[in-house]
């Protein structure tokens, strides 16, 4: 605790990385107010009710779900999760149905590797080396996340490895075309949804495999919902509706905020909204952040991941007839810019959460990024509608015919895309992920911390490579530590610095 008397905090942005920033600094002992723009907390983490079902816009996979992992423990004092959230994890990170030629990427490597071979045994070889650095990236995972100690050394160790092996560094799309079959071929290319980067897929499959991620029952609304009474619980100043409209800045610092109006002085701020709406509306583009202007000027070699979605309601004994998730190879069609030949189906039967007397929900996921939130912007409001509904209409059709057992039987129930999005939280381009750094960027990361105004600080998905809930946990738990750091002990710190100078 501080011996002088509280300084106060002031968090913008009631997301993931807000409410992870603001439930550190609490927990430290600072005076905290979060002011966020909508009605309740979670930004783009959020589930809601429609006509009585109940959609999550969020969790397709939840890391950290290990526990004794450091995600796990972060979520546990946020109050995310605790020991009697049941996580979901069929063994199974993702079925792959191309024309009735089914593969999986099981939890179980061996038994996936053994599929595959039986099905292509001329892609033998690279089926080895793709299984075989997923099992190294799966000893890795355990091990970085778990012991402390290590962690650097592995990292190392890690950069290494990944950059020997061939391709891995590239896009999926490059990389499928190692394998000659296309069933296969379809699984590197969709294998993640939203990252055209072999990498991240291969991690993500490696931290499933090592039982880190899952599905938490009852999604992102009750995740939320716990977070929120825990902020309460710690004394936070939680004020929803109110949109932060500027930061005002004095002789290079952070004096106060303007929200409806009105002004209040806070002794530090941290922005947990988007950077780039940040930069532009909250600091009126006054300053400049190196990181995150180059990457806005060169989003095209890092591009961010964002969706087109449309839920439906279905009899749950008839949606259970499906594998979650699974991704169905479809006659190509344009969603935004892309022309897709790939769709994601998720089911939810397995949470009783998303019942509704005998139906149950289902996600149709399309993958966009920056290219279809432009097109899409370029449309009229009238534009837009029509061409939203025919996709959702298209959407509905290609499952039906794909699963005739339910044909007719489908009800839409909502659907959104990057301009919905971007609407909900102003995340440039509308993304649900950050940048995905390429080879051509490097892979560096923001310190959190501006340097032309020194005591205003970022916490949010985009201080780091890829982003989701684990990059803006990480990111609000480091700026909080940096934040502590600055009070606890100004006078060590700037010696300190000094003496690194010399
Ligand atoms: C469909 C979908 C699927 C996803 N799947 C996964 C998944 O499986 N796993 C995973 O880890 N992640 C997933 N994500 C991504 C994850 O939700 C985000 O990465 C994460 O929630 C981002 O958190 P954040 O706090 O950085 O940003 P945001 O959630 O964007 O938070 C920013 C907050 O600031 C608020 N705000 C904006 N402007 C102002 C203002 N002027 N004043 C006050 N408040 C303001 C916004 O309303 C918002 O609440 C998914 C997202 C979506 C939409």
């Amino acid at each position: 605790m501080l011996s002088m008397e509280k300084k106060s905090i002031c968090v913008i942005g009631g997301g993931i990385g807000g409410i992870t920033t603001a439930n550190k600094l609490l927990r430290y002992g600072y005076k905290v107010s979060l002011y966020e723009k909508n009605p309740y907390l979670g930004g783009l983490c959020s589930g809601y009710s429609v006509d009585g079902y109940h959609i999550d816009a969020c969790f397709h996979w939840l890391m950290g779900a290990k526990k004794n992992t450091k995600i796990y423990k972060v979520w546990k004092d946020l109050g995310g999760l605790n020991n009697s959230v049941q996580i979901f994890h069929s063994g199974t990170f993702l079925t792959i149905d191309n024309n009735g030629e089914i593969i999986h990427l099981y939890a179980d490597l061996d038994k996936s590797r053994d599929e595959w071979t039986k099905l292509s045994p001329n892609d033998e070889v690279n089926i080895r080396r793709f299984f075989g650095t997923v099992e190294k990236l799966k000893i890795f995972w355990d091990y970085s996340q778990t012991n402390k100690k290590k962690r650097r050394e592995l990292l190392q160790l890690f950069s290494e490895i990944s950059m020997k092996i061939k391709g891995v560094q590239g896009s999926r799309d490059d990389f499928s075309k190692c394998f000659g079959n296309e069933t296969i071929r379809l699984a590197i290319r969709y294998g993640l949804t939203g990252y055209n980067n072999t990498l991240f897929f291969m991690i993500a499959y490696a931290a499933y495999s090592a039982g880190d991620s899952g599905v938490p029952f009852g999604g992102a609304e009750e995740i939320i919902k716990r977070v929120h009474d825990k902020l309460i619980n710690l004394g936070c100043d939680i004020h929803l509706n109110e949109p932060v409209d500027e930061i005002v800045v004095a002789d290079g610092k952070a004096v106060g905020i303007v929200s409806n109006g009105k002004f209040t002085q806070y002794d530090t701020i941290v922005s947990c909204v988007d950077p780039n709406f940040t930069i532009k509306e909250l600091l009126k583009n006054k300053y400049k952040i190196k990181f995150f202007n180059k990457l806005k000027k060169n989003v095209k070699d890092n591009p961010v991941s964002s969706c087109f979605v449309t839920y439906l309601a279905a009899n749950k004994k008839l949606l259970e007839n499906i594998e979650v998730p699974t991704i169905i190879n479809i006659d190509p069609i344009n969603v935004g810019k892309k022309n897709m030949d790939a769709m994601l189906v998720r089911p939810y039967y397995f949470d009783p959460y998303f019942d509704k007397g005998k139906d149950s929900v289902v996600s149709l996921f399309f993958d966009q990024n920056q290219d279809d939130y432009n097109f899409y912007k370029k449309m009229s409001d009238a534009e837009y509608h029509k061409y939203k509904n025919n996709l959702i209409k298209e959407s509905q059709k290609i499952f039906e015919n794909r699963y005739p057992f339910l044909k007719g039987k489908t009800k839409v129930l909502t659907s959104f895309g990057p301009l919905e999005l971007y609407k909900q939280t102003y995340t440039s381009f509308g993304a649900i992920q950050s940048y995905s750094f390429t080879e051509e960027s490097g892979f560096k990361s923001f310190s959190g911390k501006s340097k032309a105004i020194s005591n205003l600080y970022f916490a949010t998905q985009w201080n780091k490579s890829v982003g989701g809930t684990p990059t803006a946990i990480q990111s609000g738990v480091k700026v909080a530590k940096k934040i502590n750091r600055s009070y606890k002990n100004p006078i060590k710190r700037i010696a300190k610095k000094l003496s690194f100078k010399d």
